[in-house]
């Protein structure tokens, strides 16, 4: 959609659920979609008399995500009561963070510009987005409303660790705000610390919107629009709201600060609340729990061991490894994907032993590219979970360099590779049939005999018919015993034809 007068801004809160062991407080399991209340322990009900101890992991894992975006790290930070009542609170507060968070004012950059084709994104489209703060906090329990009007409470996310990041208003349209998303939840998934899926409520996204007339500096009134599962949803809900806000402005009403519910069955708004304060909440320091101390070695540490972030990989992937971008934008989309990639590169070269490292790199990631990732799609996979993994993937991919099977038939051997886990691709290729004769002393005797049998043929050809090559080709396919590599019987074939031109000639 475009705005012509007006331009919308976009702040966002993201809260991704962490993947530890335990919850952020308490020795509780946090495995999703447990049978309700199993997972409850006093602390996480908040018995009196109990006492939370912070997970090290959740602190580990806030400062993963705050080097991964160029946060500064606080060497000091506090946990925070949020006072609220809620059926799904038990404790009457939430534990957070709130006036010092653990990671402030990062960036995390989006390609707008390559919106049609992130993966061939030229770097200087880059638009970066300022991250205010990352901060750890508890989650609530979730509340289930039955058709019937039964409200019934399952507390098993009480206390399930959370990571609250919020942006600056940088973001200038619903679109940016669902690359901002897309690039958030490849990074989560990168850095191993959550599984980022909205429709399970890992990742889940208020977005705070408002609308000025173009050129002007100073913002409109924000709304702020909860309740949205997917990426796309939050993309409508703000289409949505940014035609209203506008229209609104148009017709000189003033736009109320509320908070609104998105409903996706009819693809609109409806007030929720209006917009609460902070000092609503009365926040106060968590007197059970000490600050949160993180030194320069904890830092260091982090750092180390932060993997390959998704825009470097890309980068090496063409730089080092010879791929076109394009390539490199899909095969890094998912670390698993990449690494499934270069697990098979590495095994591909064990066979290779140098050669066009390039080609074979390219040969390797059509193969991924194509094959791989519509069998997982189709199937709904892992790529962990692939029948064919990196070192068989490897096999089939030399078979075909070496042109023991046609593009045709390395297919064919894939898809008898996912029903067959032990058997190699050259066993596979071999019991079916599939390994290609290109050895010339096998093949030269059969094209000889098909030009021999054919004297007639053979004239209307070097009389200027040259389309009848594909008549002799299709002769000496069917008549050799085996299958013989089409490109070498192709110029044998035309070695043969031009071998009695030449003789014709002399004879003359
Ligand atoms: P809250 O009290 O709701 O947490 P914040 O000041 O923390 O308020 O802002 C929440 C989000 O709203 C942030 O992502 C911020 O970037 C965004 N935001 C703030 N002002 C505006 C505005 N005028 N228009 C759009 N988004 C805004
Ligand atoms: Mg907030």
């Amino acid at each position: 959609m475009a705005y012509e007068n007006y331009e919308p801004v976009i702040g966002l809160e993201v809260h991704i659920q962490l993947q530890t062991d335990t919850k952020i407080f308490s020795p509780d399991a946090t495995a999703f979609g447990a049978a309700p209340n199993t997972q409850v322990d006093p602390i996480s009900l908040g018995h009196p008399g109990t006492l939370p101890v912070l997970n090290e992991d959740v602190v580990t894992h806030a400062l993963r995500l705050g080097l991964a975006t160029d946060c500064s790290i606080a060497p000091r930070s506090v946990f925070a009561r949020k006072h609220y009542f809620y059926p799904d609170l038990p404790k009457g507060y939430q534990i957070s963070q709130f006036d010092t968070p653990i990671c402030y004012d990062g960036v995390l950059d989006i390609f707008p510009a390559a919106d049609a084709d992130a993966a061939t994104a030229p770097e200087d489209t880059l638009r970066r987005i300022g991250l205010t703060r990352i901060h750890m906090e508890e989650d609530a329990g979730k509340s289930i409303h039955d058709a019937g009007g039964t409200t019934r409470l399952d507390y098993n996310r009480c206390g399930v660790p959370l990571l609250e990041l919020v942006t600056e208003p940088d973001l200038r349209s619903p679109r940016e705000a669902a690359l901002f998303l897309e690039r958030l939840r490849q990074l989560v998934r990168y850095l191993g610390i959550s599984d980022g899926n909205m429709e399970e409520g890992s990742l889940r996204c208020d977005a705070n919107v408002s609308v000025r007339p173009r050129g002007r500096e100073a913002f409109g009134t924000r709304t702020e629009l909860k309740n949205m599962n997917s990426i796309r949803h939050v993309e409508q809900a703000l289409d949505y709201e940014i035609a209203r806000q506008i229209a609104a402005t148009e017709q000189g009403e003033t736009i109320a600060q509320e908070t609104l519910l998105w409903d996706p069955d009819t693809g609109t708004t409806r007030p929720m609340r209006s917009k609460e304060e902070a000092h609503d909440y009365r926040y106060m320091p968590d007197p059970d729990l000490v600050a949160v101390s993180v030194d320069e070695d904890m830092i260091a540490h982090a750092r180390e061991t932060l993997p390959e972030l998704p825009r470097a990989r890309r980068h090496r992937f063409v730089e080092e490894v010879g791929l076109p971008p394009y390539d490199a934008g899909v095969l890094t989309e998912e670390r698993a994907v990449a690494d499934y990639f270069e697990d098979t590169l590495r095994h591909l070269y064990k066979r290779t032993k140098g050669g066009d490292t390039d080609a074979q790199a390219k040969a390797v990631s059509n193969f991924v590219m194509t094959e791989v990732l519509r069998v997982i799609n189709e199937r709904n996979l892992s790529i962990e979970a692939l029948p064919v993994g990196p070192e068989r993937l490897a096999q089939l991919v030399f078979l075909r360099l070496q042109n023991k099977v046609s593009s045709n038939a390395a297919q064919e051997v894939f898809e008898a590779m996912l029903e067959a886990p032990d058997q190699s691709a050259g066993a596979i290729a071999d019991a079916r049939g599939l390994i290609q004769v290109s050895d010339r002393s096998a093949i030269a005797p059969v094209v000889d005999e098909v030009l021999r049998d054919h004297p007639d043929q053979v004239q209307t050809y070097l009389g200027g018919k040259e389309g009848l090559v594909g008549f002799f080709i299709g002769q000496v396919m069917q008549r050799f015993d085996g299958s013989p590599d089409p490109q070498l019987v192709r110029s044998l074939v035309q070695e043969g034809l031009e071998a009695r031109r030449d003789a014709s000639s002399a004879d003359e």
